[in-house]
């Protein structure tokens, strides 16, 4: 069984390849973002806890995050595996994946590092909008939906994440490059990290990423 790491920037394409991947590869899409923001409608002390962080750009400390994520991957839908998107964002989390895979008997890789230049991030994030209802994710110029405002999936009102500000997203850039990029060096030492081009259709992206697994299925 396969914890498939999908890391990048904020507005990177993370979630967006992550869902793609999941329904090509029929295992579990785990966002910790998605997670979160559960918590957040549901109320719940932790939902609580993570939204003064969320908005202000900055983590949810690593024994929340690695709780819920721990349990999210002991659901029975995760016994083959799954997509991480967002997940691990720290060092420490990168750490407690390797003690949950052990439990679980699970391989962590491969490590897909979307790379996007800085610049497209303004961009991405936004023209960014997701649904009210469940998060589905849409861009105004990229990936629009049928009708303006309103969700291809559900029908809800389409609404820009708050955290999605310009001034938040400099946070959360500056958060990713102090305390997640180092990832990108900790996959690569364990000969598990990819590189991929993120700077193009979103198909492409997805066709890049199914290649690798492809060819590493076939070694
Ligand atoms: P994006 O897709 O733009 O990278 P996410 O939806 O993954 O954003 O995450 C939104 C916010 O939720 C983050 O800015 C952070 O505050 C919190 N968060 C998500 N995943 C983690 C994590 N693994 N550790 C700590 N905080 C997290
Ligand atoms: P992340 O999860 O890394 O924060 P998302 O998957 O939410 O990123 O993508 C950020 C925004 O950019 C969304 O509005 C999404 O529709 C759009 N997007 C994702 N991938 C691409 C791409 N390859 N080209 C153009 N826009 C993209």
């Amino acid at each position: 069984m396969l914890y498939v790491v999908v890391l990048g920037v904020p507005g990177a394409g993370k979630g967006t390849q992550a869902k793609r991947l999941s329904a090509a590869l029929g295992l579990p899409h785990v966002s910790s973002g998605d997670l979160f923001r559960e918590h957040i409608q549901n109320g719940t002390p932790l939902g609580i806890e993570a939204q003064r962080h969320i908005d202000r750009g900055q983590l949810v400390p690593d024994e929340a995050t690695i709780g819920m994520v721990r349990g999210r991957l002991e659901r029975p839908d995760a016994a083959s595996g799954a997509i991480l998107d967002g997940f691990p964002r720290t060092i420490p989390q990168a750490d407690a994946l390797e003690a949950i895979a052990k439990d679980f008997d699970a391989t962590v890789g491969p490590a897909f590092h979307i790379r996007v230049p800085l610049e497209r991030l303004v961009d991405r994030m936004a023209g960014r909008r997701v649904c009210r209802e469940a998060g589905h994710v849409y861009h105004l110029a990229y990936n629009p939906p049928k009708q303006a405002g309103v969700c291809d999936v559900d029908g809800s009102e389409l609404v820009q994440r708050e955290d999605d500000q310009p001034e938040t997203v400099r946070n959360r850039v500056q958060v990713y490059e102090k305390l997640t990029a180092p990832l990108v060096a900790f996959y690569r030492s364990r000969g598990v990290l990819q590189e991929v081009n993120g700077d193009q259709p979103m198909g492409a992206v997805t066709a890049e990423i199914l290649a690798i697994l492809g060819q590493e299925a076939a070694r």
